[in-house]
């Protein structure tokens, strides 16, 4: 068997023209331009690129974009001040931090400072709660864009076995929660794993749907997936041969129903979650 593969650089594609559109007619019924603003601490080369690609998108949907720059050696007073003026500021309807911060800087305080309805990224504590107990404000980026690609490539979620490999809090713990919940793009028994599992490869093969996000590159091999899976990668490592998933994408595409490709898969959906993420926070600020 050789796996469909799940498009995520088309259907990415796809939500960005439909945003695009929404864009149009919330600017023609309120008058005002959905605006995200970054802050970029230090220059780290990957966050630069990922902060210049969102701004990017923004601008091929018509959302506005601001990018606040701050030295790698600011103090944490000085992002506090920021993150407080980006808040009382009208204009902006959605406020992303970009990660990592200096290790000076306690990253949880600044992203509980951001203002709950702005908070697109979905790290504020209220948002994180919210999320967990099903009346999410907004759903966090990565996650969302997995939750979207299943749905919208066809994958029935409800009542199948989910395997989640990773339970960090930007994507396999938010995802096993949404994916767990009641309701369209949920209903599914989820099953967290992480690296204290005991052997693995028999967890993961009871999956229906398996969804690596360890950033180990090519960790998830053959032997460790059902024949007739759906396989989701949402790794991005950057090794000698260019950059490549935590799923050993030739071998396991021969093994799966269907599978998303590194690149191409999971990253595009996450930009263009942010945009959602950014409009719907414009609907609620300026309403
Ligand atoms: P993370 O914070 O480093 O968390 C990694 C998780 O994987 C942890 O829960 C860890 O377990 C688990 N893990 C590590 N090695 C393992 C092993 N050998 N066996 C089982 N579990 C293991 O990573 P993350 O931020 O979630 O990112 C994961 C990957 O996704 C990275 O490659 C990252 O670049 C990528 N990513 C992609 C996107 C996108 O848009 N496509 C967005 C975000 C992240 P413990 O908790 O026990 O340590």
């Amino acid at each position: 068997m050789t796996a469909r593969l799940l498009d995520g650089k088309q259907l990415a594609q796809q939500i960005r023209s439909e945003l695009a559109e929404e864009v149009v007619e919330f600017i023609q019924n309120n008058a005002v331009v959905p605006c995200l603003a970054a802050v970029l601490v230090g220059n780290d080369p990957a966050s630069e690129v990922y902060v210049r690609n969102k701004r990017q998108a923004c601008e091929a949907v018509g959302i506005e974009s601001q990018l606040h720059r701050l030295d790698a050696n600011v103090d944490a007073e000085e992002l506090f001040k920021l993150v407080a003026k980006l808040n009382k500021d009208q204009a902006v309807h959605g406020i992303l931090v970009q990660l990592p911060l200096p290790p000076s800087i306690e990253a949880s305080r600044i992203l509980s400072a951001v203002n709950p309805a702005k908070d697109v990224d979905v790290f504020h504590p209220e948002n994180v709660g919210r999320l967990v107990q099903g009346r999410p404000r907004f759903l966090p980026c990565t996650p969302q864009g997995v939750q979207q690609l299943l749905m919208r490539s066809g994958v029935e979620i409800a009542g199948r076995h989910v395997v989640v490999l990773g339970r960090s809090d930007i994507v396999g713990r938010p995802l096993s929660i949404m994916l767990s919940q009641r309701g369209p793009g949920g209903d599914a028994s989820v099953t967290l794993c992480h690296s204290r599992t005991r052997d693995l490869p028999s967890v993961t093969r009871l999956a229906d749907i398996l969804i690596a996000a360890i950033g180990r590159p090519k960790f998830v091999t053959a032997d460790m997936v059902k024949p007739g899976a759906v396989v989701v990668d949402v790794g991005i490592n950057r090794t000698d041969e260019g950059v490549v998933g935590d799923v050993d994408f030739a071998a396991v595409r021969e093994v799966a129903s269907a599978i998303t490709p590194v690149p191409g898969g999971v990253g595009p959906l996450t930009i263009a979650m942010l945009l959602r993420n950014t409009l719907a926070a414009a609907r609620v600020l300026e309403t």
